[in-house]
C-alpha cells in the first residue's frame, strides 16, 4: 500500500477544487483495503473512497481523514464473463471489450473514471448503462470488515443510482466488477444523437468498434476533455417525470424524451433556455455545446461553485418549476457518512 500525506484534493479530482487530504492510501491488494480501513479506525479518522475523481468535488478546507484509492488492475475472462479489477481505467475496459468484438459497453466509451466507480452511480450514456451488463461486484464491507460478493439484484440500480451511493453509501469498497458481454451488435434504433451522427456521416459500421468510434467522435465534439478543461462532466442530473408530469411538460412544448428508462427532460436544455449557455459564472463556464457541464476556468474556491450552482438552480426553478439536482459527490468533513 502506498501512503501519502497532505495531498491536494484539487490534484486528485477533475474539477480541480479542494484543499489537502490528511492521508491518501493507494491500495494494491484486497488485504491493503482491509489495512487501510484499519488504519483509519486506529486513528479514529473518517474515510472517503476515491477513484479518478471525475465525479467528485473537494472543499477548500480539504479532508481531515483518509482517502482510499483502488489501484488494483487487470482484466480476466472467466466463464464468458469479464472480471475487471476496480483500479482499471474504465475506457481501457471498453477498448478491451470492443477489440474482442463484444457488445454491451461500447456506448460507454470515453467516460472518465475507474472501473470500481462505474457501478456506484450506474454510469450511462447513449442508451447503455453499466446495469445492463454487470452481474456482480466484489467488495470490502467496511462495517462488518469482511469481503463479499454482491449480485446485480442486490445493488438496486436506477438512473445514476445504486445502493452504493444511496442506502449503503460509504459502506462498501469496490474491489472488482464482473460484466457479461455478448458477441454481436447493439440493436436499432440507437440513441437519438447516434442516429443523427449516422445520417450526417453516412456511417455503416455498427459493430462494437464502429459504435465506439461514433460515440467517441460525438463526445469529442461536445464534451470538454477534463485534462484540458477541468470539469466533473454533467454537473446536474436530468429530470425524470411521471407520465402525468411528462404530459404537462409536453403541453408546454418542453422536449420530453420517452425512453425505456422513463420520461426525461434534458437538464442541459433547461439551463440553455434559462439563458446560461456559454456564460461565465463565478469562474465556471457553462459549456456551449452541453450546458450540463460546468468548466472550471478560473474559480478559486468551493464558494465560487456554490454561487454558480445556486444561480443556475434558482433561475431554472423560476422559469420551469423544476429543481435541478447535483450529480457529483462531495468530499466533506462534516457527516462524511451521509
Ligand atoms: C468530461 C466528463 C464526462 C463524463 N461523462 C459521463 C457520462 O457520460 N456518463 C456518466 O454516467 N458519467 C459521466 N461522467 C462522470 C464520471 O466519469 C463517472 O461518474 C465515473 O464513473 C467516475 O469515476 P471516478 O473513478 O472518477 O469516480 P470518483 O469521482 O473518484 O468517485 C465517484 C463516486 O464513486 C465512489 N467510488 C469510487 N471508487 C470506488 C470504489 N472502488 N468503491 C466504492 N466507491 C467508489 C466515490 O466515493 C464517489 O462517491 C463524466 C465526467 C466527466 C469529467
Amino acid at each position: 500500500m502506498r501512503v501519502n500525506e497532505n495531498i491536494l484534493i484539487s490534484s486528485l479530482t477533475t474539477m480541480r477544487l479542494g484543499g489537502p487530504a490528511r492521508y491518501v492510501l493507494e491500495t494494491e491488494t484486497p488485504e491493503d483495503v482491509a489495512d487501510a480501513y484499519g488504519f483509519a479506525e486506529q486513528f479514529n479518522l473518517p474515510t472517503f473512497v476515491l477513484g479518478y475523481g471525475a465525479n467528485t468535488i473537494g472543499h477548500d478546507e480539504g479532508f481531515k481523514g483518509v482517502i482510499i484509492i483502488n489501484r488494483m488492475q487487470g482484466i480476466t475472462e472467466e466463464n464468458g464473463k469479464l472480471k475487471i479489477m476496480g483500479g482499471e481505467y474504465w475506457d481501457n475496459v471498453v477498448a478491451y471489450a470492443v477489440e474482442k468484438n463484444l457488445t454491451g459497453i461500447e456506448a460507454l466509451s470515453k467516460i472518465p473514471g475507474l472501473a470500481g466507480a462505474a457501478p456506484v452511480q450506474n454510469i450511462g450514456a447513449y442508451g447503455q448503462e453499466i446495469a445492463d451488463t454487470l452481474t456482480e461486484i466484489e467488495v470490502y464491507d467496511s462495517f462488518t470488515k469482511t469481503f463479499k460478493t454482491l449480485k446485480k439484484d442486490e445493488l438496486n440500480f436506477s438512473y445514476r443510482k445504486s445502493i452504493l451511493n444511496t442506502t449503503e453509501k460509504n459502506r462498501y469498497f469496490v474491489i472488482s466488477i464482473t460484466l457479461e458481454l455478448s458477441e454481436g451488435e447493439m440493436s436499432r434504433p440507437f440513441y437519438n444523437s447516434i442516429e443523427r451522427y449516422i445520417s450526417e456521416h453516412h456511417s455503416t459500421d455498427f459493430s462494437p468498434k464502429g459504435i465506439r468510434e461514433i460515440v467517441s467522435n460525438i463526445r469529442a465534439d461536445k464534451l470538454p476533455d477534463p485534462l484540458e478543461k477541468p470539469s466533473a462532466g454533467s454537473f446536474f442530473k436530468n429530470i425524470y417525470l411521471s407520465d402525468e408530469e411528462a404530459e404537462a411538460a409536453e403541453n408546454k412544448n418542453y422536449p420530453v424524451y420517452r425512453g425505456k428508462d422513463g420520461n426525461k427532460i434534458n437538464s442541459g436544455w433547461l439551463i440553455e433556455q434559462a439563458g446560461f449557455k456559454g456564460k461565465l459564472l463565478h469562474g465556471f463556464r457553462v459549456n456551449e455545446k452541453a450546458c450540463l457541464v460546468l468548466i472550471n476556468e478560473s474559480a478559486k474556491s468551493y464558494d465560487d461553485l456554490r454561487k454558480a450552482r445556486e444561480e443556475i438552480i434558482a433561475k431554472v426553478y423560476d422559469k420551469f418549476g423544476y429543481w435541478l439536482k447535483q450529480e457529483p459527490e462531495e468530499i466533506q468533513n462534516e457527516n462524511p457518512r451521509r
